[in-house]
């Protein structure tokens, strides 16, 4: 009888205790601003140095230069850019290396596919990833709301 009496107080407080569970995926879920979630890239900032590539651990990222198409500028500009997410961990290096964040990560983690072939992302899929920036990473963001960890 004690049991069953301590067994429904535990249920009871269950029923009035703060909910800790989330309606996912119905209500997306707000990762912390330092999550690693999948990278954003922007090819108007990449200068094609092969930084990223040279330091991802797991060979994921592919990447090809074309020169630049403005005669007055010299340099290349990036013409294809690819990552393997059936190898990327998430590490954030290729982002810490980037001297000119052209690729960043973001809060977004959600790569659930059908297809194995669907977790290969081109520079068109990566650089419409642009929705979930973590702020640090995010000029535009910081200059709307400030950083967090600055505040
Ligand atoms: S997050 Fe790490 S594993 Fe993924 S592409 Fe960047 S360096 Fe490579
Ligand atoms: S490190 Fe940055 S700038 Fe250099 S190739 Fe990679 S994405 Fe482009």
């Amino acid at each position: 009888m004690i049991g069953l009496v301590k067994g429904m107080a535990v249920t009871l407080k269950g029923l009035v205790s703060p909910k800790v569970t989330y309606k996912y995926p119905d209500v997306p879920l707000d990762m912390p601003d330092r999550f690693r979630g999948i990278q954003y890239f922007d090819p108007e900032k990449c200068i094609v140095c092969n930084a990223c590539v040279r330091i991802c651990p797991t060979d994921c990222i592919t990447l090809s230069g074309k020169p630049n198409p403005d005669p007055g500028k010299k340099g290349k500009v990036i013409a294809t850019y690819e990552i393997n997410f059936e190898l990327c961990m998430l590490c954030d290096l290729c982002t810490e290396v980037c001297p000119t964040e052209a690729v960043v990560m973001t809060n977004n983690f959600e790569l659930t596919a059908y297809s194995r072939d669907e977790l290969y992302k081109d520079m068109d899929w990566l650089s419409k990833n642009d929705t979930k920036i973590r702020s640090e990473n995010n000029v535009a963001a910081v200059m709307k709301g400030g950083r967090k960890d600055a505040e």
